[in-house]
């Protein structure tokens, strides 16, 4: 048996119940779930393919010798004794007639209301040698994966190649390239290797880096990048890459360390499953998030306003448990407000970016209000002594090299 179906709490079967199935145990989907858990109306079941919810915005630092419990929190441990079926399978199929999704498993899950949280999956663009060579940073074994060959890379002396090349100049982007020549260098020290000279470049196909973001947010974020060494190649759409170069549409540059971050779509399941599809390829919803008779769609997959953010599919999450508990006890459910989450790029050492409304803050300040943020979206999912704990192991290492782990 599965970890995750150990703690199943098998004796929810109660026929006056409606059957919530959430599919997901991410940002959006755990949040739906734990507002309706306990319920007297409703009865949880929640689907994940993960025995861990990922907490993406800190995986940047796990790729660079940061803690993992920053970036993974285990379900088990969020859900503890809260009523909730969880259930370790990937879903597969929806069958909207009989009201059914069916998994990887081959089991079927029955539903009332369904709501689909599944996320994002990396998209290449058919981008030749992409998907063979390049790193990523979506989970935490790619995370691992890049820290790993980053240490093999400094410690074969037969290898000259030292440069390091980020592709996709977003946040997650961004926040790779701003700690990458100082993890480079704390590698070197504690390996007690000669000093040689790193290269990390960002490559982004716009004009300016963060794109969707106002000039004053990209123009600061640039020179912030710069200061800490880091070379940028922008308006440059990536080709191809070898084992060795990466293509870009006016160069070529030599590296055997691309990562990938520009590139997300949302999880196949929506287009798999007859939902449908809006310009960007997510799920077209209504003005209750719903995409269908009871299956309300949130987070990543649903095309709403500022959908691809970690807040808005947390937001999404309540607003959808609230309309149920609402419809429930025989209230008019209120239509969904788009609210604009708060953005939050850290960019090297103690060095964060923010927008928050109309105000933008740059520097030390912008550093403390992203880790207040951090603190405060843990506890959106745990109490505040599990939620700091998680948020402590931000400034804690761990390596799988002896070298770099010893204290
Ligand atoms: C590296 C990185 C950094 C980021 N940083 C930030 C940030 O700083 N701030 C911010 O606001 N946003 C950030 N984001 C975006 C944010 O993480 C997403 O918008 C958010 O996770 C979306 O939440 P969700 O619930 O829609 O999906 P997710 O949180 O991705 O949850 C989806 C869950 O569904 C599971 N799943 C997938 N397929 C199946 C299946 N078939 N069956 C069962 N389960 C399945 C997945 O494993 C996952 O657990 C970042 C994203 C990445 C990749």
């Amino acid at each position: 048996m599965d970890p995750l179906t150990k703690t199943t709490i098998d004796t929810l079967d109660n026929p006056g119940k409606q059957k919530v199935l959430v599919l997901g145990g991410g940002f959006g989907g755990i949040k739906a779930a734990l507002e309706l858990a306990g319920r007297s109306k409703f009865e949880v079941t929640l689907i994940s393919d993960q025995t861990n919810f990922r907490y993406y915005p800190m995986l940047y630092r796990t790729a660079t010798g940061g803690s993992r419990a920053a970036s993974q929190i285990p379900l088990r441990e969020i859900f503890g004794d809260k009523e909730i079926k969880l259930v370790h399978d990937s879903a597969k199929t929806l069958d909207r007639a009989k009201k059914q999704v069916k998994g990887a498993s081959d089991k079927s899950y029955t539903y009332d209301v369904l709501i689909v949280a599944l996320g994002s999956v990396t998209n290449y663009f058919g981008i030749k040698g992409l998907r063979e060579h390049a790193f990523g940073i979506k989970s935490n074994e790619e995370a691992q994966e890049l820290r790993d060959h980053l240490h093999k890379q400094l410690l074969d002396e037969n290898k000259p190649d030292l440069n390091y090349v980020v592709i996709g100049g977003g946040a997650t982007g961004v926040e790779l390239a701003g700690v990458l020549p100082g993890y480079l260098k704390y590698i070197m020290k504690r390996h007690n290797l000669p000093k040689r000279p790193c290269n990390v470049d960002i490559v982004e196909a716009e004009k300016r880096l963060m794109p969707r973001m106002g000039e004053k947010y990209s123009a600061r974020i640039a020179k912030r990048l710069q200061k800490l060494g880091v070379k940028l190649y922008l308006g440059q759409k990536v080709l191809a890459e070898t084992a060795s170069e990466l293509k870009l549409s006016g160069r070529i540059l030599e590296s055997e360390t691309v990562v990938w971050t520009a590139g997300v779509i949302t999880n196949p399941f929506i287009a798999a499953n007859g939902f449908t599809l809006s310009e960007h390829g997510k799920a077209t919803v209504d003005e209750y998030l719903r995409a269908g008779e009871d299956i309300f769609v949130i987070g990543d997959n649903a095309d709403s306003q500022y959908s691809g953010m970690a807040q808005t599919a947390l937001y999404d999450g309540i607003y959808v448990a609230g309309y149920l508990k609402k419809r429930a006890a025989g209230k008019e459910p209120k239509a969904y407000e788009p609210k604009r989450p708060i953005y939050v790029t850290p960019v090297g050492p103690q060095w964060a970016a923010v927008s928050w409304g109309k105000r933008e803050f740059f520097g030390f300040i912008g550093w403390l209000m992203r880790r207040l943020a951090d603190l405060r979206a843990y506890h959106d999912y745990q109490p505040w002594w599990k939620a700091s704990k998680h948020w402590m192991a931000f400034t804690e290492g761990e390596e799988s090299c002896p070298i770099c782990s010893k204290k």
